[in-house]
C-alpha cells in the first residue's frame, strides 16, 4: 500500500457546496488533505477554479461546477455533472448559505424568503438530488453546516435563525429516514467564524452602530466564552471527522462549535 492509501478518506468522493471561500473552502481543502477527491460548487467560477488548482497541487482530483443552490434545476444538473466527473459521491457537505439581519418590526418579506431559500430550501434541493445515490450504494455521509443560531434565538436575526433551526429539523428527519441505508446525517453548529461572511456582518454593524472595526470584532469575539472567533479550519476538522468510517455511530446530531457558549 502507498502512504496515500492510508489516508482516512482515500478513495472517497466528496461534494462541497459554497466552496469558493470561507468555511466551504477550508472544508474542501481538508477533505482533500484527508485523501478525498473533491467536487466543489458555488456561483463564482474564479474562486472555484483557484480552489481546484490548490486541491490538485495537493495531489487530489478536483472538479468545479458553478451552481446557484437555490435553483432546483441547476442543483440537479450540478449533482449529475459532479457525480459523473468524480465517478460517484460518498460525502456531501451542505455549506452554502448567507446571513441577513433586521429588527422584526417592518421585517422585509424579501429577507425572510431569501434566508429560508438560501439556508434551508437549498439544503433540501441538494439532499434530494444526491440521496438516491446514497440509498442505492447503501452508504454515505451528509454534513450540514448549520449554526449556533440553530440552537438558540437572538435579536434581529429572525429569518436566519428560523432557517438554521430548519436545517436541524431536516438533518434529524433525514438521519432517521436514511438510518437503514448506512447514511449518517449530522449538523455542525458554529459560533462566529472568521470568514468573508463575517467580514460583511462586521461592515453592516459598523454602519448601524457607528463603532470601529476593532470594536465590532471585539464585540463578536466576546459573544464566545473563549473570547475569539472560530477559525474555518476548526469547522473543517470536525467535518473531516464526521466524513470518516470511525464516525459511523454519529447520526442525527447537532454539534456545537462555539467556544462553549451553548452547552446542550
Ligand atoms: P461566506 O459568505 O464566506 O461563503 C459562502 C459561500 O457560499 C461562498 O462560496 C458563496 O459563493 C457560496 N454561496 C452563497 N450563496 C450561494 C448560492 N445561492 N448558491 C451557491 N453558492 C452560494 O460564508 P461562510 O463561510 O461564513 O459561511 C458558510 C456557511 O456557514 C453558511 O451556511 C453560514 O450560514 C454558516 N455559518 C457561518 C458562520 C460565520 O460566522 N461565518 C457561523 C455559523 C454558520 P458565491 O457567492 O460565489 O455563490
Amino acid at each position: 500500500m502507498t502512504q496515500e492509501q492510508y489516508l482516512p478518506l482515500a478513495g472517497r468522493r466528496a461534494i462541497v457546496t459554497g466552496a469558493g471561500r470561507g468555511i466551504g473552502r477550508s472544508i474542501a481543502l481538508a477533505l482533500a488533505e484527508a485523501g478525498a477527491t473533491v467536487g466543489v460548487t458555488a456561483r463564482s467560477a474564479e474562486e472555484l477554479e483557484q480552489l481546484v488548482s490548490e486541491i490538485k497541487a495537493k495531489g487530489r482530483e478536483s472538479l468545479a461546477v458553478c451552481c446557484d443552490v437555490t435553483d432546483p434545476e441547476q442543483v440537479r444538473s450540478m449533482a449529475q455533472t459532479l457525480q459523473a466527473g468524480l465517478g460517484g459521491v460518498d460525502i456531501l457537505v451542505n455549506n452554502a448559505g448567507n446571513a441577513g439581519s433586521h429588527k422584526f418590526v417592518d421585517h422585509p418579506d424579501e429577507l425572510w424568503h431569501r434566508m429560508l431559500t438560501i439556508n434551508l430550501t437549498s439544503v433540501y434541493y441538494v439532499c434530494k438530488a444526491l440521496t438516491p445515490t446514497f440509498i442505492e450504494q447503501r452508504g454515505g455521509r451528509i454534513i450540514n453546516i448549520a449554526s449556533i443560531a440553530s440552537r438558540v434565538g437572538d435579536r434581529y436575526i429572525a429569518a436566519y435563525t428560523a432557517s438554521k433551526h430548519g436545517v436541524l429539523g431536516l438533518t434529524r428527519a433525514l438521519a432517521a429516514e436514511l438510518l437503514p441505508y448506512n447514511v449518517t446525517v449530522n449538523a455542525i453548529c458554529p459560533g462566529y467564524v472568521d470568514t468573508p461572511m463575517t467580514d460583511g456582518n462586521v461592515r453592516n454593524m459598523m454602519t448601524l452602530t457607528g463603532k470601529s472595526e476593532e470594536q465590532v470584532r471585539d464585540f463578536l469575539a466576546k459573544t464566545s466564552p473563549q473570547k475569539r472567533l472560530i477559525a474555518p479550519e476548526e469547522v473543517a476538522g470536525l467535518a473531516v471527522y464526521l466524513a470518516q468510517d470511525i464516525a459511523k455511530g454519529v447520526t442525527g446530531q447537532a454539534i456545537n462549535l462555539d467556544g462553549g457558549g451553548v452547552m446542550s
